[in-house]
């Protein structure tokens, strides 16, 4: 049992001449200080619990900056702030003792779809469906995939360098932020973008310069950075410093900031790369006698080359006969014959820009599965 959040009243000193502040800065947005609104923000999708002081609901990126200018330089240097989205990640991210800011309320616009250019400018508080529904109609799609993909924003992606379903393929969040508007702990306003070896040597912007002492302080070894990082397809451990240096000297610090979780800045913008959509998507539901065969015909089914494989286990298969719901997903789980013992499947999913391509993924599946002998039975649930 979780124990309940009790709210003791503000704590800080600061807390009603910093609302004073940030109004007389300029700030549009709402502050909100009490106890409904703090309880909500108190918890997101982890275990935890903690209620901030204060929180914040800026109107536009100049809010942002106003209010990070204030807490920095105007005698607030004790208020800490935290970056918040959909409030869906799972480790307590989002929560804070001190100042929430939530993009999600206003901040939610996408400013630029370029199709031409296969690029999106989105404020933070975008959530993934509201943009991907956005560019379908530009045959388009942002590649990074989450479960909570109808309430997580790009700003919580960027945070956490989100993925999920498909990052085999289409790897993580950061591969396709090319550029970010990054607001400092004091206000100041940084454009991040990849810099050439020589933009990082010769050039006199503050993001140059940036980049020179960190690539001087940093990576210094790159090998060194290399060898800390485990091959692993999800590596998410501290900040990216092996994307952030390349090897001829660029420097990528918008691959610094993406997977920081806000502790190096709030992004209050960001230019995002897209693909093109997949022409075809078909998808094989393929049944086991237990989790196990399904968990060691997983790796060997990567050699097929799909986009996502999804495992699921007997005790979820079995949850999901009891419900209510079973009769609409019964077909497509089963392929008709209603097994007489909870089952585990793989869901194996290919994506292709032309029929022969799928045809030949959907054949080499047979093959594998036939090659294997683990599987009791398989059946194309969606080809579209
Ligand atoms: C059922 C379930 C399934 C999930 N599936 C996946 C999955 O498949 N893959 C995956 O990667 N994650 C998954 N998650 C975790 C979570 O949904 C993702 O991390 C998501 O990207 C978070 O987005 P959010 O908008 O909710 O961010 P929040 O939870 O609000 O914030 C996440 C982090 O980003 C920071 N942040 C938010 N906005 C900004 C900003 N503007 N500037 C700087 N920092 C910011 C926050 O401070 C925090 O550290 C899942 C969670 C649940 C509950």
């Amino acid at each position: 049992m979780i124990q309940a959040e009790t709210l003791t009243g503000s704590t800080s000193s600061d807390a009603a001449a910093f609302p004073r502040a940030l109004r007389a800065s300029g700030f549009e947005g709402e502050i909100a200080m009490d106890e409904a609104t703090r309880l909500t923000m108190a918890t997101d999708n982890s275990i935890y619990q903690v209620a901030p002081e204060l929180v914040l609901f800026p109107a536009t990126g100049a809010d942002i900056v106003r209010v990070l200018e204030t807490i920095g330089t105007k005698g607030f240097r004790d208020i800490g702030f935290t970056p918040r989205g959909g409030g869906t990640g799972t480790n307590g991210q989002s929560l804070g003792r001190s100042v929430v800011m939530d993009t999600s309320r206003h901040l939610n616009r996408i400013l630029e779809i370029d199709p031409d250019g296969r690029r999106a400018r989105v404020e933070p508080g975008v959530v993934l469906n509201q943009l991907n529904t956005a560019l379908a109609g530009h045959g388009l799609f942002f590649p990074p995939h989450v479960s909570t993909a109808s309430r997580a924003t790009l700003g919580g992606m960027i945070g956490t360098d989100a993925c999920g379903k498909g990052s085999a393929r289409y790897g993580r969040t950061h591969d396709y932020v090319e550029s970010l508007e990054l607001v400092l702990a004091d206000g100041r306003v940084l454009r991040l973008r990849s810099l050439t070896r020589d933009e990082v040597d010769s050039g006199d912007s503050p993001e140059a310069a940036l980049a020179r002492s960190l690539r001087e302080r940093c990576a210094a070894d790159p090998r060194a950075i290399a060898g800390a990082f485990p091959e692993m397809t999800r590596s998410l451990t501290g900040y990216n410093l092996r994307d952030a240096f390349g090897a001829d000297g660029s420097v990528h610090l918008q691959h610094l900031v993406t997977g920081a979780e806000g502790t190096l800045g709030f992004v209050r913008q960001a230019t995002l790369n897209l693909l093109p959509l997949p022409a075809r998507r078909g998808m094989a539901v393929v049944r086991y006698a237990s989790f196990d065969d399904a968990l060691q015909d997983a790796r060997e089914l990567l050699a097929t080359r799909p986009s996502a494989i999804e495992t699921l286990d007997e005790h979820l298969f079995e949850l999901a006969r009891k419900d209510s719901d079973w009769f609409r997903v019964q077909q497509a789980m089963t392929g008709g014959t209603p097994p007489e013992k909870p089952l585990a499947v793989n869901f194996v999913e290919y994506e292709a820009d032309d029929d022969a391509w799928l045809e030949g993924r959907l054949a080499g599946l047979d093959e594998a599965l036939a090659a294997s002998g683990r599987s009791i039975g398989h059946h194309v649930a969606a080809d579209e």
